[in-house]
């Protein structure tokens, strides 16, 4: 039997000690949620700020040059100006680690 158990960081060494303990097998599964990222409006007389959310979890980079396989999104910043980003997959690794 197999349960996905979402711990805090802070209770994770004990948890994963405890599970060893009574005798389980554990896989460790990291995920990433989509976080939001600011940016800057890339008119040059205006330059504020605006929020962009992944298109999804795995395209979490944003680029502001078309490449293959990037996600087109395009944000308008509080002054009305469209930027377009282009969201792509970060260099894979087996973990992914959260920035706070
Ligand atoms: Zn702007």
């Amino acid at each position: 039997m197999s349960e996905i158990v979402e711990v805090p960081a802070e209770a994770f060494s004990s948890l994963v000690e405890s599970y060893l303990n009574g005798n389980y097998r554990l896989y460790l599964i990291v995920e990433e949620m989509p976080e939001k990222k600011t940016f800057s409006c890339k008119e040059k007389s205006c330059g504020l700020p605006f929020d962009a959310y992944p298109p999804d979890d795995a395209h979490t980079d944003a680029l502001l040059d078309p490449t293959k396989d990037a996600v087109e999104r395009s944000y308008k910043c509080p002054d009305g100006h469209v930027n377009t980003l282009y969201w792509v997959k970060p260099p894979s690794g087996v973990f992914v680690a959260t920035k706070r």
